[in-house]
């Protein structure tokens, strides 16, 4: 064992459990003996993957409130968001036993009895896969990886956040009792130390759910063994508020997108443009909504913006507030940290912001917005485009053929028409730019876990 990791309750300050962490030699061992276990997993009938999997999705439902507890007394997610994120995460594993027979089977691409000739592809686990993970929806990141890739035949090492550690054990601890072997679904804990030493190893595959920062790194490191690497990273997402736009309907959904889960979404809505004709009601509208959140204690089930998971955000988000300030922003509501040993910052909301201010260009991932007006659909376009990340953008207008030709100019993985910060198991989930590399859920996330053998099958040499 290594050292030990000291989780704390965001909402009070204080330590709630101490656990060992993985040294790098201890994850060498987890690795050889995943390898060791993956070959059996592998050729288990399908069936009987399905079969620990529904398994385990039924576990989550009959455990809702200790898992929701753990959740949120660790990273500080408002408990009817745990409940929420944990009961949604049993749809997506539904989604997945449904398809996996279907995406997995064998294809006879060519049967040409007369010239003696058969093409086929068969589809083959990448082997012992890493999923390092972040914390924001434990559930969600890390199921979008081990729930696929171990349908697929796959072993997994799967290194939940330090921030999110308890979960994730209890995670592991229920699909081992779902009957997926403990060999090859196994927890490495620790911090960044424990992460980078995994995917060091000569694992076949790296799913990295993270920072830019972090994922660029994790890059580096995986380009060593030159096997698949997948990076699910931040955003800057945008919307676009329209003139035709139902100004308070909108706002509605907008603070939503923006201050859900407190803000710490990679999805979530992070840069606001409205037509200036429309910018008055939307705002008033928006300010209204934000002032009447519930903020405090995570555990009421009142709660809607609760902690910071990580304290050193209160500096970024107070260093994004005091730059837009400094460069003529005008903050509407909230605006900094509030008082108190918890890790709790005022759902804030600036006005007149602008693409010189770090608030419109840097990720916040917490409980910041920043309402800029645009005077038309092209330079609302232009804003949008001006980011370096490209996860997901969304329009707000009744006007179908306008929303789909703005949003077809969005170099983004998804795009959003009247609705934001939305993740659906049946769409291809993927970024672009510094949002990152590869494709999570849909058919196409259960074929990332696999590699095609391409048969050529002539039957007289
Ligand atoms: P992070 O990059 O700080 O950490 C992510 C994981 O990487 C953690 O498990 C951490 O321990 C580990 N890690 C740290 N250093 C490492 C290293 N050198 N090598 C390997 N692993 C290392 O990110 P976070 O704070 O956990 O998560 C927040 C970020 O994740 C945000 O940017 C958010 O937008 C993004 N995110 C993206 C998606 C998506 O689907 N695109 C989903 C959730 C979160």
């Amino acid at each position: 064992m290594g050292d030990a990791l000291t989780i704390s309750n965001p909402a009070t300050g204080e330590p709630i459990a101490r656990v060992a962490t993985d040294s790098a030699q201890r994850i060498a061992e987890k690795l050889a003996a995943a390898r060791r276990a993956q070959p059996e997993w592998a050729r288990t009938p399908l069936a009987n993957r399905l079969a620990a999997l529904a398994r385990f999705r039924d576990r989550l439902a009959a455990d809702v409130e200790p898992l929701a507890a753990t959740l949120t007394r660790e990273m500080g997610k408002p408990i009817a968001q745990a409940r929420a994120e944990i009961t949604a995460t049993r749809g997506r594993i539904d989604f997945f036993l449904a398809h996996a027979a279907g995406v997995l089977a064998d294809e006879v691409v060519l049967d040409d009895a007369a010239g003696g000739l058969r093409e086929r592809i068969t589809w083959e686990p990448l082997g012992v896969v890493a999923n390092v993970s972040a914390w924001n929806y434990p559930y969600f990141v890390g199921g979008n990886v081990f729930v696929p890739a171990l349908l697929a035949g796959n072993a997994v090492l799967y290194k939940p956040s330090e921030y999110a550690t308890l979960t994730g054990l209890a995670i592991v601890e229920r699909l081992g009792a779902a009957g997926v072997p403990a060999e090859a679904m196994q927890a490495v804990v620790g911090a960044g130390a424990a992460g980078a030493a995994l995917v060091g190893a000569a694992v076949d595959g790296v799913f990295f759910t993270g920072s830019y920062a972090t994922g660029r790194r994790v890059a580096q490191a995986a380009a060593e063994g030159l096997v698949p690497v997948q990076l699910e990273l931040g955003g800057k997402d945008p919307i676009y508020v329209c003139d035709d736009a139902p100004p308070a309907v909108a706002a509605a959904a907008a603070a939503e997108g923006a201050f859900y889960n407190s803000g710490q979404s990679c999805c979530a809505v992070e840069r606001i443009y409205v037509h200036r004709r429309v910018i008055g009601p939307f705002v008033e509208a928006m300010v209204a909504t934000v002032r009447g959140y519930g903020v405090g204690d995570p555990f009421d089930a009142r709660t809607f913006v609760g902690p910071l998971a990580r304290a050193p955000q209160l500096e970024v988000l107070a260093a994004q507030v005091a730059d837009a300030v400094a460069k003529g922003a005008r903050v509407l509501c909230g605006g900094g940290r509030l008082p108190g040993p918890g890790t709790f910052f005022a759902p804030t909301v600036l006005v007149d912001v602008d693409h010189s201010m770090t608030v419109m260009r840097d990720e916040s991932f917490g409980p910041l917005i920043g309402i800029q007006a645009v005077a038309d659909d092209a330079e609302a376009v232009a804003r949008m485009r001006d980011t370096e990340y490209g996860l997901t953008a969304g329009v707000f207008t009744p006007d179908r053929a306008r929303a789909e030709r703005l949003l077809a100019q969005m170099p983004t993985g998804s795009v959003y028409w009247n609705c934001c910060d939305r993740v659906s198991p049946r769409l291809p989930w993927s970024g672009r730019g510094h949002s990152g590399v590869g494709i999570t859920l849909s058919t196409h996330g259960l074929r990332t876990f696999v590699r095609p053998k391409a048969w050529h099958l002539r039957a007289q040499p």
